[in-house]
């Protein structure tokens, strides 16, 4: 990769992610290719997709009119629900719409709880990895039983689960049994999908290093070591979102923020078992 002053985070097969990305949920297919291209015009280096958002199309052309090479550049995109019995054809799909070789990571986007086949279709992954055509694997959405039922099926332990974590959705349980795992945590809404936190600590946090509250989030995500994936139509948003790695928030912010966890009053998407 490329020198950025982006952290990464070493996956259990050796391979480093951009600790920062940037999410193209809900950017209209329109305008993907213009608004990822800022993205990685501003200095990000990993974008986050998904077949189901109907815009891997236009993040394969930001990645081909952006100049930086394809191997400093990060592209994560996800199996659709609709798609768990053929995940193979789905994949290629995925590579034909961005029009890329590889991507460097797959994940399953929900587990489908009451479909039940997830465990094959990780199979079905483990292959697609062993293929070359993804450089890693993981999941999304999983909770701790269906992380143990596709580690027990096939010893092979996903590289990432992405879940909905947040100041007030810390995700406490999960991120402790992924850290005895080795799986990385990447947050989705990382900055609550839409409105910040409006605690008043964050902005006395804020205030206190000459920041705003969507940094010191950010911050506190890449201290705690989530990747984190915010996502933004405004440019100066996108730059603002990267410029977190010249501050560091103190042992008392990180305890502040920590006393914002609601646990599950705090969530706000869908809960992975709710979702059909
Ligand atoms: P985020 O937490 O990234 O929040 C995005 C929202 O915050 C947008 O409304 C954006 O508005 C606003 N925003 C961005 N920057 C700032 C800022 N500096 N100050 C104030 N507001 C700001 O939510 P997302 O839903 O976008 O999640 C991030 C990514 O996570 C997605 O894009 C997707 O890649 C992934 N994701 C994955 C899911 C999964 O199931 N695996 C589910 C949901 C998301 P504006 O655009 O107008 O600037």
């Amino acid at each position: 990769m490329t020198e950025t002053n982006v952290p990464t985070v070493e996956l259990n097969n050796g391979t480093r992610i951009p600790q920062l990305g940037f999410g193209v949920f809900r950017v209209d297919p329109a305008r993907t290719a213009e608004i990822a291209g800022d993205a990685i015009d501003v200095g990000y280096r990993h974008i986050d997709t998904a077949a189901g958002y109907r815009n891997e199309k236009g993040v394969g052309e930001a990645v081909r009119s952006s100049g930086v090479a394809r191997e400093d550049l990060w592209i994560t995109t996800k199996l659709a629900n609709g798609d768990q019995e053929h995940p193979d054809d789905a994949f290629q799909a995925s590579l034909d719409a961005l029009d890329l070789d590889y991507v460097d990571l797959y994940l399953i986007h929900w587990p489908m709880h009451e479909k039940g086949i997830y465990a094959d279709v990780w199979k079905s992954l483990i292959a697609i990895a062993e293929s070359g055509r993804a450089r890693s694997i993981g999941v999304s959405n999983f909770q701790i039983e269906h992380l143990e039922r596709v580690i027990a099926e096939t010893g092979v332990t996903p590289a990432v689960n992405q879940v909905e974590l947040h100041v007030e959705f810390q995700q406490r349980e999960l991120r402790a049994f992924h850290a005895e795992h080795g799986i990385a945590t990447e947050a989705w809404y990382p900055l609550g999908g839409g409105s910040l936190s409006d605690a008043p600590v964050l902005k006395q946090i804020a205030d206190a290093h000459g920041k705003t509250v969507a940094q010191v989030v950010l911050r506190w995500h890449v201290q705690t070591g989530n990747i984190a994936i915010p996502k933004s139509n405004h440019r100066e948003r996108m730059a603002e979102n990267f410029d977190i790695f010249s501050f560091e928030l103190t042992w008392d912010d990180m305890q502040a923020i920590a006393s914002l966890d609601r646990g599950e009053d705090g969530r706000r998407g869908t809960h992975p078992l709710q979702m059909r």
